[in-house]
């Protein structure tokens, strides 16, 4: 299972696919992207090999974009199936969510959400992190997954990315890895540096209840209370 996140000048889903594929190692039932495409967010996602997801966006060229999210899963609640891979969509279409873990209090969450009529899509525990954000999300995307991840119990690695702001990603991490890149006007994220690594070698390591902020030129990275906090960049001095 893994995360990447892309947002640049480049196109996205090729970049996706192929930080993908050096995540494959860590096994995978299910993969699918999510691309901004200059008007929505675009959700490719199958059950199988990442060749297949592949060959349904042509190498990445059917889906146009530069800032998206892609994963792979290991189906830990709800069976592998198209519908149950990541990314999943918020019920209005804004927001998407990529997550590696397990959502320990979901069935709380989603029982909250469904008693105020939240419709669900996927049998999943990620979806009640997309939900969740909806129900949140008063304009501001940070503040939304500030509130989020203060609701969750367990582990995750999440990518968001929200239609209304396709100018940032939002990464937030616990119990689970994730890693951040700097690129020359572009920036990444990823669960492992082997997946950004062709393209930069300036990582960070985001920490345990930290969020992070990805815009094209910048990172910011926050504690829990939204406070900026800074963060010590590395260079991974190996190749792949
Ligand atoms: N628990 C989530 C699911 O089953 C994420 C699994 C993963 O880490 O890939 O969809």
């Amino acid at each position: 299972c893994g995360i990447v996140g892309y947002i640049g000048k480049e196109e996205a889903a090729p970049i996706l696919l192929d930080g993908l594929s050096k995540l494959e190692y860590r096994g995978y039932d299910s993969a699918g992207v999510a691309v901004f495409t200059g008007k929505e967010l675009k959700v490719i996602k199958s059950k199988g090999r990442l060749k297949l997801l592949s060959d349904m966006l042509d190498g990445g060229r059917a889906l146009p974009g530069t800032v998206g999210l892609g994963h792979t899963r290991w189906a830990t609640h709800g069976e592998p199936s198209d519908l149950n891979a990541h990314p999943h969509l918020s019920h209005s279409g804004k927001i998407a969510v990529v997550h590696n873990g397990i959502i320990e209090n979901y069935m709380r969450l989603k029982e909250m959400l469904l008693a105020k009529g939240v419709t669900f899509r996927s049998d999943t525990d990620t979806e009640v992190v997309a939900q969740l954000l909806d129900y949140f999300y008063e304009g501001d995307i940070l503040k939304a997954v500030a509130k989020t991840v203060d609701r969750l119990e367990g582990s995750y690695a999440l990518g968001i990315v929200c239609s209304d702001c396709p100018d940032r990603l939002v990464a937030a991490r616990k119990d689970a890895p994730l890693i951040l890149g700097y690129g020359k006007s572009c920036n990444f994220m990823a669960s492992d540096v082997t997946a950004v690594i062709r393209y930069t070698k300036d990582v960070c390591y985001l920490d345990d209840g930290e969020i992070a902020v990805l815009k094209e030129g910048e990172i910011t990275v926050y504690n829990s209370i939204l406070t900026p906090v800074e963060k010590q960049r590395s260079r991974v001095d190996w190749e792949i």
